[in-house]
């Protein structure tokens, strides 16, 4: 994509306040006519003034100086409250819907962007695209309504002078060039940086514990000195550009003057200018620096924009990898049949298959545990199921339906999972187990808190339900964490309740609790276990033994213990493993 292609995405948005940008420009207009007056009413001024005849007469043209220098102020409020205002608007605009669109985009994208990175985008970048549609669109259309008519004005005053102050310019417009291109490329390299040192802060922030545990304070303080001294550098660099910019078009300007008092001054000596007409041509020259300096500011707005816009387009234009088919069929409820046939799966195209050739089927109401060495693609299995990841071949079926066919939010609404890590929002516990339910009643509230076992740690708190968690609020222990997640899957009520290695932080005990309360729960659903302990696992209907990619064996758990020489060892070892923890 053409960098100049990049715009098109700010258009959108420029379009959106339109009679803003209108009134705007407007009242723009109208202040640059005063401004453009005041010269005028000054030459007359001044040449009343060296006539020295008509009192009168000065204080007329010194008052519609004054006059016309008021009514521009006044005008130029208007048009900065609505210009910058619609750039503000523009900025809320975007950080929405860039965070519409971040969170349609899958798993996969945000393997390959670090948070910090997002961070960066969603602050930094869409500022200087605001400030590109504020100042930026202001000073370039300045530029043109104040330029244009003060060289008319100054080229019928006299146009030999004109052209001789004009000398400079071909000289400015290779300086302009040069300085563009070379803050484009710096600036993206800083964002570069601070893209990197944002996701260094948030890692830290993140990781607060494990870096105290291993005392790592001043390691990793080093790591974001470093860090932050590159992102410096670079940004020394754009200052470096940035710097010399404003006295290299003053020098050019300087050199306009010199010629102006040059031949200015030759021509009043001969009689051939007045006085006032030299002043009012000076005024104009004036008028001039500003949209030069102006156009340089511009072209610097405009690279830094064009350079944000880049960075946003990366995000705008990934098309979310899963998303629904054209006709997606709706399945507000589903029976919870789940088939798979002949799925292969792997998470980079160049990468190894981590599912080969999977089949199997689960019926309505069946409990399946699925059993394996770390690595044995169990959780990529079950994640295919509500779609984070689709397969590269293969059908997964549910009710029949290929789940790429079925409307997202239903099969979603349709599938409860308790991942491997828990997440909370800072947020209350209710709002943690209600999660995405709009509906609900206490009494809903109160028993999937008790199915999971967590109530009564609930209720030990002040606020009980309406406890804030996170970092305004209490912590929960990891078992706790876990049985509130279980919570929030049971919440939704779903056909389909995944539990990925869901009961790991809760002592044998609770677990055994929570498995006797969820036996009701799961009675008419389709459950899908991951699970390490073999009283978990003990509790399907059948076990699925994964090796590699690759189902090796199924069948209950008397069957696989007589025939699966690895379901043998791993029962073996978990067996060994839990003597050791009751301390057998
Ligand atoms: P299990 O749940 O049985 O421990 P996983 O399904 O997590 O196994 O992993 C199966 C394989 O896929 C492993 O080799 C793992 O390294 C790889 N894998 C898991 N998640 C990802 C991912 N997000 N990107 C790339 N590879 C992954």
């Amino acid at each position: 994509m053409r960098k100049i292609e990049h715009l098109n995405l700010l258009l959108k948005y420029l379009k959106r306040y339109k009679y803003k940008y209108f009134i705007g420009i407007l009242c723009l207009i109208i202040t640059d006519v005063f401004v453009l007056l005041k010269p005028q009413f000054l030459r007359r001024a001044i040449n009343a003034i060296e006539a020295r005849t008509n009192l009168t007469e000065i204080y007329f043209y010194s008052f519609m100086t004054f006059f016309v220098i008021f009514l521009a102020i006044a005008s130029r409020y208007f048009w900065r409250v609505n210009i910058i205002g619609a750039a503000f608007h523009i900025e809320s605009d975007l950080k929405r819907d860039l965070f519409k669109r971040l969170v349609k985009l899958s798993p996969k994208f945000y393997q390959s962007m670090t948070s910090g990175d997002l961070m960066a985008r969603q602050t930094e970048d869409i500022q200087y695209i605001r400030m590109l549609s504020g100042f930026g669109l202001l000073a370039s259309l300045d530029t043109l309504i104040i330029s244009i008519p003060s060289i008319i004005i100054m080229a019928t005053i006299n146009w030999k002078l004109l052209l001789l102050s004009l000398i400079p310019l071909p000289f400015l417009s290779v300086v302009f060039k040069i300085f563009g291109s070379l803050i484009h490329k710096f600036f993206l390299e800083k964002q570069e940086r601070l893209s990197i040192l944002t996701e260094k802060s948030r890692e830290t922030f993140a990781g607060i514990q494990v870096i105290k545990a291993f005392s790592q304070e001043e390691n990793d303080s080093k790591d974001f000195s470093k860090k932050n001294y590159e992102h410096f550098r670079k940004s020394l660099k754009i200052i470096r550009v940035d710097g010399a910019f404003d006295p290299v078009i003053q020098f050019f300007v300087f050199i306009s003057i010199v010629a102006i008092f040059w031949y200015g001054g030759t021509l009043i000596i001969k009689g051939q200018m007045d006085f006032g007409s030299f002043i009012a041509f000076q005024e104009y020259l004036h008028y001039l620096i500003w949209p030069v300096i102006a156009i340089g500011w511009v072209i610097n707005m405009l690279q830094r924009g064009l350079a944000s816009l880049k960075r946003l387009n990366t995000i705008f234009l990934t098309e979310p990898e899963i998303k629904n088919a054209e006709n997606a069929i709706d399945i507000p409820a589903s029976s919870g049949r789940i088939e798979f046939k002949e799925v292969w799966f792997k998470y980079v195209d160049d990468g190894e298959f981590v599912l080969k050739g999977i089949n199997f089927e689960i019926q309505p109401g069946e409990t399946v545990a699925f059993v394996g060495k770390i690595g044995s693609g169990k959780t990529s299995l079950i994640n295919l199921i509500n779609r984070f990841y689709d397969v590269n071949s293969g059908k997964i079926l549910i009710d029949g339906i290929d789940i790429k066919e079925i409307n997202l939010k239903d099969l979603r609404k349709n599938i409860g999972v308790v991942p491997q890590e828990t997440f909370l929002f800072s947020d209350t516990i209710r709002e943690n187990i209600a999660f995405g339910v709009d509906k609900y009643s206490d009494q809903d509230l109160i028993y999937s808190a008790e199915v999971s076992q967590v109530k009564d740690n609930i209720m030990e708190f002040p606020l009980q339900f309406d406890t804030p968690l996170g970092e305004r609020g209490v912590s929960l222990s990891g078992g706790q964490k876990q049985r509130t997640a279980i919570s929030r899957a049971i919440m939704i009520d779903p056909k389909i309740l995944i539990l990925d290695d869901a009961l790991s932080s809760v002592d044998v005990d609770t677990e055994e609790r929570i498995l006797n309360n969820l036996r009701e729960v799961i009675k008419n659903r389709t459950t899908l276990i991951i699970a390490h302990r073999i009283s978990t696992i003990k509790t399907a209907d059948r076990i699925i033994v994964l090796d590699e990619g690759k189902i090796i064996d199924l069948g209950t758990h008397d069957e696989l213990i007589s025939r699966c020489a690895l379901y043998k060892r791993i029962f073996e070892q978990q067996q060994l493993k839990e003597d050791l923890d009751l301390g057998l």
